[in-house]
C-alpha cells in the first residue's frame, strides 16, 4: 500500500516560492542540455501549431521539474493543470482532469511512478489516442464508454524513474533527467532570488550557501532565508561570508553542506559496520529514517561528492567521508531547521 507520502526534509512552507521561482525557460539556471532540449521542442511544436510531445522529467527533488513544467506551459502559452500520483485514485478523479483541457494544455503529474495501476491504464490510450475510456455502473448492467479529449501535453515528474514501467514510460516523447547542480549555478540562483526578496547578499556571502546547499536550488533558497534571519538578529542584516558560515553552522549545515541525518548516516555506516558494506533498509532502521527518503534525498548527494557508495552487497562509506567526519565530529548543533 502506497501512503501519501511527504519528504520531511520538503515540508518547509515555501513562502515566497511563487515570486522566486523561475517563470520562463531564460531565467531557469543551468541544465544546458534541458533547456536546448526544451527550446527546440517547444519552438517546433508552436511553429507547428501542434501541441507538444508528452514530456518526463526525474531527479531528485527539489531540481526544478515542477518548476520546468509551469514553464513549458507559460512558454507553450497555454494553461496547466496539476495534480500527483498518489492523489490519483479513482478513474472517474483523472477523468475530471483530463476532459476540460484544451488543445496543447498541460496537466501534470508529479511523483508519477506512484500512480496506480488502472490510473495508468486508463492514461495509455489518453496519451497515445486522446481518447478514455470509462466503466460506468455495475454488474451486468455496466457499460464502457469511450470520450473523446483534446490533445494535451501530459508532463510526468518522477525521482524513480526505475519504477516507471518501460510501456510507460516509452509512451512520452521526451525524457529528461536533472542532476544536481553545482555552487556555481547555485551562486547565481541565490543571488538571483536574493533581489528578488531584496535580501543584500556579498558575492562571498552566496558562494558561501551555494557551497552548502546540497546541490539542490530549494535547499539554497531555503538556507538562504534562514541565514537571512540569522544576519538580521546577530549581523547587520547583510549577508557575507562571515555572517553566512556563523548561520549555517548554527544549522547544522556542515562546510560539505552535510546535515544532521546526512552525519549520522555516514556515521553509523562507520562505526558500527566497519564502513559497509550494509543495506539500505539497515541502514533506515539505524537511523529511524524513511528508506525512500534515504535514497532519493540523502545518497544521491553523499554520492555526488564521493562519500558514499552503492554496490550490489550495499552501501560503502569512503576515505574522504572519514576524513570528513573525524573533522566534524561534534557538529551537531541544532535542529533550528
Ligand atoms: P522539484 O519539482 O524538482 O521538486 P521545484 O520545481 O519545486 O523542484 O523547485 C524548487 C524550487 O527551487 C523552485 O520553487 C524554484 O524557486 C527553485 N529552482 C529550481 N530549479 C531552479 C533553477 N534552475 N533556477 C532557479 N530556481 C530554481
Amino acid at each position: 500500500m502506497q501512503t501519501n507520502y511527504v519528504y520531511p526534509e520538503f515540508q518547509e512552507e515555501d513562502r515566497d516560492e511563487p515570486s522566486v521561482r523561475p517563470g520562463l525557460l531564460e531565467d531557469f539556471v543551468g541544465q544546458d542540455d534541458i533547456k536546448e532540449a526544451l527550446t527546440i521542442a517547444i519552438l517546433s511544436a508552436r511553429k507547428r501549431n501542434k501541441s507538444l510531445d508528452h514530456v518526463l522529467f526525474s531527479g531528485p527533488p527539489g531540481l526544478g521539474k515542477t518548476t520546468l513544467a509551469h514553464i513549458i506551459a507559460q512558454e507553450m502559452h497555454t494553461a496547466i493543470e496539476s495534480t500527483s500520483g498518489p492523489v490519483l485514485d479513482r478513474p472517474g478523479d483523472l477523468a475530471a482532469l483530463l476532459t476540460p483541457l484544451k488543445d496543447r494544455d498541460i496537466l501534470f503529474i508529479d511523483e508519477i511512478h506512484r500512480l496506480s495501476p488502472v490510473i495508468e491504464e486508463i492514461l495509455y490510450p489518453a496519451m497515445e489516442d486522446y481518447t478514455i475510456d470509462l466503466l460506468i455502473g455495475e454488474g451486468p448492467s455496466a457499460r464502457t464508454i469511450q470520450l473523446p479529449l483534446e490533445r494535451f501535453t501530459l508532463v510526468g515528474a518522477t525521482t524513480r524513474l526505475g519504477l516507471l514501467g518501460s510501456p510507460f514510460r516509452d509512451r512520452f516523447g521526451i525524457i529528461l533527467r536533472l542532476d544536481l547542480y553545482d555552487p556555481g549555478e547555485l551562486k547565481v540562483i541565490i543571488t538571483r532570488s536574493a533581489g528578488i526578496l531584496g535580501i543584500p547578499v556579498t558575492t562571498e556571502g552566496s558562494a558561501e550557501i551555494a557551497c552548502r546547499s546540497r546541490g539542490t536550488p530549494r535547499i539554497a533558497n531555503r538556507l538562504l532565508r534562514r541565514v537571512y534571519d540569522y544576519a538580521v538578529v546577530r549581523g547587520t542584516g547583510c549577508i557575507d561570508k562571515e555572517i553566512a558560515d556563523l548561520a549555517l553552522t548554527a544549522l547544522g549545515v556542515d562546510s560539505k553542506g552535510l546535515d544532521v541525518l546526512d552525519r549520522r548516516i555516514l556515521g553509523i555506516i562507520a562505526n558500527e559496520f566497519s564502513g559497509g558494506p550494509v543495506g539500505l533498509k539497515t541502514i533506515s532502521i539505524a537511523v529511524g529514517e524513511d528508506p525512500r527518503t534515504i535514497e532519493d534525498v540523502y545518497e544521491p548527494y553523499l554520492i555526488r561528492i564521493g562519500f558514499l557508495k552503492r554496490t550490489n552487497q550495499g552501501r560503502i562509506i569512503t576515505g574522504p567521508a572519514r576524513e570528513h567526519l573525524g573533522s566534524h565530529s561534534s557538529c551537531d548543533l541544532s535542529t533550528f531547521l
